[in-house]
């Protein structure tokens, strides 16, 4: 029985009347740049993560940028960020014109390490960018009193952690802002590419808004120089349809969680996730370590598991960062991660016997 590492097919026929009745409705209404679907979206996704004001963009990748192009970063100002995450959340840094500071993980969680932001501070530190990775939520309370400390704004990277929460809060309102991705394999995702930046910071969130829509709010009225980053209202209008869904499916990921755990704990060689006290991880991505991964992922899709790697490279050993000379020992958690992580499938649908499938491969390994 084969095993997708996700199966979108399978979640749009489960609400496919829903996802159809939604996309007519933007093409009956010619509403497919901004208007009433994008601003109900706005509003619903607002306050599903507790947060006062949602921006909607074109992807998780704008919304970083817009945030700190909003933050007004500009060169010379320093950025820390995590050496362990997706390549957006440092390239947004260099593009708003900053410059990238990586700071290594923790070495448990996959989530940046306070005392390396600590020690990465210079007089020149603006901000610190902590990214839920996989969906576990960083240490928020360590990172906050950092920010505190230093004067630094703080965006959440929650790309892969809506609804996730940090001692019963939610992410993404800790920080200064926080942003979104809504790609399509995200835990909630659009049928195309969209994003948001969130934040409770009225100021900010207008200044983000005009930046998105080419430097104004009024059509002619352009007061700063923007971009053209928009959500489209038939994205808007599919994950309106899907929002209702999400706490639902966020529990089905943390209940499959739960069997991968009870059903590789024992194996040996197998480090399954592990969670901080006090966080609650909505498991974008199951990731396992293993000494011998690349062996295992062969074994795995061979016998028709699909499995990823998030990611192979850490950023700092990138091409892209070839400029900064970073060796592995100044990131040891990281780097040694890179080459032990594997992330198995994980969806909302996943059946107890696909998750089966997995274990006893793993285990035969
Ligand atoms: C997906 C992702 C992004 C970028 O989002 P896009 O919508 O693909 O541009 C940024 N950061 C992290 C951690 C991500 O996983």
């Amino acid at each position: 029985m084969p095993v997708p590492f996700a199966d979108l097919q399978l979640q749009y026929q489960n609400i496919k009347a829903q996802i159809d009745g939604a996309i007519a409705a933007v093409i009956r209404d010619n509403a497919f740049i901004r208007g009433p679907y994008v601003d109900a979206f706005e509003r619903e996704f607002a306050s599903a993560v507790d947060i006062k004001h949602c921006v909607s963009c074109a992807n998780g990748t704008d919304a970083l940028y817009l945030a700190m192009a909003a933050l007004k970063v500009k060169p010379g100002d320093e950025v820390i960020t995590t050496a362990h995450s997706w390549i957006s959340t440092s390239a947004m840094i260099t593009h708003a014109g900053g410059t990238v500071v990586f700071a290594d993980t923790d070495g448990t969680t996959f989530t940046i390490d306070p005392a390396a932001v600590e020690a990465a501070i210079t007089p020149r530190t603006v901000g610190i960018i902590p990214v839920h990775l996989y969906g576990q939520p960083a240490d928020m309370d360590a990172i906050m009193a950092i920010a505190r400390k230093h004067k630094l704004w703080v965006i959440e990277d929650c790309a892969q952690a809506h609804l996730a929460r940090y001692k019963g809060q939610q992410i993404g309102t800790f920080g200064t802002a926080a942003t979104y991705s809504f790609y399509p394999g995200k835990n909630l995702g659009a049928m195309g590419d969209a994003g948001a930046v969130v934040t409770n910071d009225g100021a900010l969130a207008e200044h983000m808004t005009m930046l998105a829509r080419h430097g104004g709010l009024i059509k002619h009225q352009h007061h700063i120089e923007g971009i053209n980053s928009r959500l489209d209202g038939m994205q808007a209008a599919i994950l309106s349809a899907k929002l209702p869904h999400l706490t639902e499916w966020t529990k089905a990921r943390q209940d499959a969680a739960k069997i991968y755990d009870a059903g590789l704990n024992q194996i040996e060689d197998v480090v399954v996730p592990s969670i901080a006290a006090g966080r609650t991880h909505v498991y974008h991505l199951y990731t396992i370590q293993h000494p011998r991964r690349d062996a295992l992922a062969v074994h795995l899709n061979a016998n028709g598991v699909q499995t990823a790697i998030n990611y192979p490279t850490a950023l700092p050993f990138l091409a892209a960062y070839i400029r900064f000379r970073h060796r592995p020992e100044q990131f040891p958690n990281a780097y040694r991660d890179q080459s032990r992580i594997l992330s198995l499938p994980m969806f909302g649908e996943i059946t107890s016997d696909q998750q089966i499938e997995v274990i006893d491969l793993i285990r035969t390994f």
